[in-house]
């Protein structure tokens, strides 16, 4: 998918978000959703949705929504790195297939480094065991501020 199209209501987050599909949640607010990728790059990384817009990515996001959105990332990368002590965070997302999006409901990653642990490539990670990232979400989620 481009960058150019139409939102779709039925992509995966949107489902998450109207609870039609589980997700292991670590906070949720009025303004965003944060919960564990089912595919990490490295243990602990957990994504952030905007929970107001219907933007696909950056590009077309409301300054409003974003910066909800980013205040959540903010958050919820505090928290993690309090419960999980990474080395070194990676905030980052993706816009329009071509550049890695998979999921076309504007998301941002939060991916722990640990020193010496190498980083999963950008999907290309296998699925994760549920009751352990269940595990990581109480831990990450118990420091949110
Ligand atoms: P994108 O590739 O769009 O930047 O990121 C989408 C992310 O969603 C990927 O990191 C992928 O592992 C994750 N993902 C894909 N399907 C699911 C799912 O069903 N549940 C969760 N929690 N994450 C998913």
């Amino acid at each position: 998918m481009s960058l150019i199209g139409a939102y779709d209501p039925d992509n995966i987050f949107a489902k998450i978000l109207r609870g039609e599909i589980p997700a292991v949640k670590v906070f949720e607010d009025a303004d965003v959703l944060a919960f564990m990728d089912l595919f990490p790059q490295s243990k602990g990384h957990t994504l952030v949705i905007s929970k107001t817009s219907q933007a696909r990515n950056v590009l077309e996001v409301a300054p409003v929504d974003l910066e909800r959105l980013i205040l959540g990332v903010q958050r919820v990368a505090k928290a993690v790195e309090a419960a999980l002590k990474p080395a070194g965070l990676i905030v980052t997302q993706f816009n329009g297939a071509p550049a890695g999006q998979t999921v076309f409901h504007l998301h941002f990653h939060i991916i722990p480094r640990y020193e010496g642990v190498e980083v999963a490539g950008h999907g290309r990670s296998g699925m994760a065991d549920v009751e352990v990232l269940k595990a990581l979400a109480t831990e990450i989620g118990g420091q949110i501020a």
